[in-house]
């Protein structure tokens, strides 16, 4: 146990409240996961999460205002004012595996038997992720050691590695979220085992391949994230059109630059962009590679996102719409864009435009639309390369 006191201000006053009934009525209940993480690293949390020892009808009848959501994995969305919600779950644990009917493999199919404190701790992915939050004593419950490697800035599997990505291969892209946006390193270990189990990547669901995608593209590190992709193989699996790109084009830095733009626009205007636009930037390099010197740039640009769209399940409209974007966007660079304002895309294609010149070192060719905000010009791209091999920290 390690007491820590957190600013008052700091923690969600709904998820005290909900901490607070569950307790007064008998139950345990801790604030877990990615808010104590992110507390701890002294980050705003997006969202804080409680687990209990309260089963879900239980929970549910301690708050009118609630309502139990998922089939398998049951939990409780308690609802506050303003559209609020605290999600509740029940504390859980890893199935064993003669618990698990369902396949002779490691791959978990259903993560639903209850369990306790500890237990639902050691079921989590990461042990900076496994940490509970006991409010009344203050003080953080760590089974797991993940105070050390907060510490140690270390994203760490909660038991081996190549069990843990076997178990659920997104695991794989959540280390790199992790290690990304909080600019912490990976054990070697995890790096290692990341680069051993890679090929697995291809057997996860497919919509929550392009969903980590884009919590990858959105989280303010894009420019670490892809980089981590690449360095690891793993963009071989995910999206090897980008990766070929890199290995085949004289000189790459156009595209790390473009994406550290991209962490700016998101980090400086606080603020999100939109999912096509996340993955126009993402891909738009060897789009318009692809693109360049065809009769028909918008058919060449199809072509080359269909194997996306069948890999990672890109939603078809997003995919059009980068395909139309990518398609207007060399008119609008060489300042020939006045035609396609009526577009709606224009002022997406504009955007980019104006990322991709600051990104370059230059004033964008035109002033974005007000309905797509302001782009303020920084210094130039930083090119912050890493070193390509020895990134993990033992
Ligand atoms: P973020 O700030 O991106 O929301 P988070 O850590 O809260 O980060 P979530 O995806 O919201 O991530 O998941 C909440 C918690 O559930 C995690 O902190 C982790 O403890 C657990 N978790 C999520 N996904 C997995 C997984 N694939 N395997 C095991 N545990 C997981
Ligand atoms: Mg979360």
């Amino acid at each position: 146990m390690f007491p820590v006191e957190f600013p008052r201000e700091a923690i969600d006053e709904a998820a005290a409240r909900v901490v607070s009934r569950l307790t007064r009525a008998g139950y345990e209940g801790y604030l877990v996961g990615g808010c104590v993480r992110d507390l701890l690293v002294g980050k705003r949390p997006k969202d804080f999460d409680v687990a209990t020892s309260a089963r879900p009808e239980e929970v549910r009848a301690l708050f009118r205002n609630s309502r139990i959501i998922g089939r398998r994995f049951r939990l409780v969305h308690v609802l506050f004012p303003a559209g609020h919600v605290v999600e509740t779950a029940t504390f859980r644990k890893n199935p064993t595996q003669d618990e698990q009917l369902e396949g002779e493999d490691l791959l978990i199919r259903s993560d639903n038997v209850f369990g306790r404190n500890h237990e639902d701790a050691g079921r989590r992915d990461f042990t900076i992720n496994g940490l509970f939050y006991d409010l009344e004593r203050r003080a953080i419950l760590d089974w797991v050691g993940g105070m050390e490697h907060i510490h140690a800035r270390t994203v760490q599997t909660i038991g081996d590695p190549v069990v843990r990505f076997h178990e659920d291969p997104v695991r794989m892209l959540r280390a790199i979220k992790f290690a990304a946006r909080l600019d912490f390193g990976m054990s070697r270990e995890v790096y290692d085992a990341a680069v051993q189990c890679r090929g697995m990547l291809a057997m996860a669901a497919r919509p929550r391949l392009s969903e980590e995608v884009l919590r990858l593209m959105r989280g303010g590190a894009s420019q670490r994230s892809v980089w981590l992709l690449w360095e690891m193989g793993m963009l071989d699996v995910l999206l090897p059109e980008l990766s070929t790109y890199l290995a085949d084009c004289e000189d790459d830095s156009h595209v790390w630059a473009l994406l550290s733009e991209v962490d700016r626009a998101i980090t400086d205007d606080a603020g999100s962009l939109s999912d096509v636009l996340l993955w126009a930037a993402l891909l738009v390099e060897p789009l318009l590679e692809a693109c360049d010197q065809t009769s028909d740039p918008r058919r060449a640009a199809r072509d080359f996102l269909e194997p996306v769209i069948e890999r990672l399940n890109l939603p078809r409209r997003i995919a059009e719409s980068v395909e139309r974007i990518v398609a207007i966007l060399p008119r609008i660079e060489a300042g020939r864009g006045q035609r396609q304002q009526k577009s709606a895309l224009y002022p997406l294609a504009l955007r980019l435009a104006a990322l991709r010149a600051v990104a370059r070192g230059e004033r964008p060719t035109e002033e974005p639309a007000a309905d797509e905000g302001e782009i303020e010009l920084g210094d130039g791209p930083t090119k912050k390369r890493r070193r390509r091999r020895s990134r993990a920290r033992s």
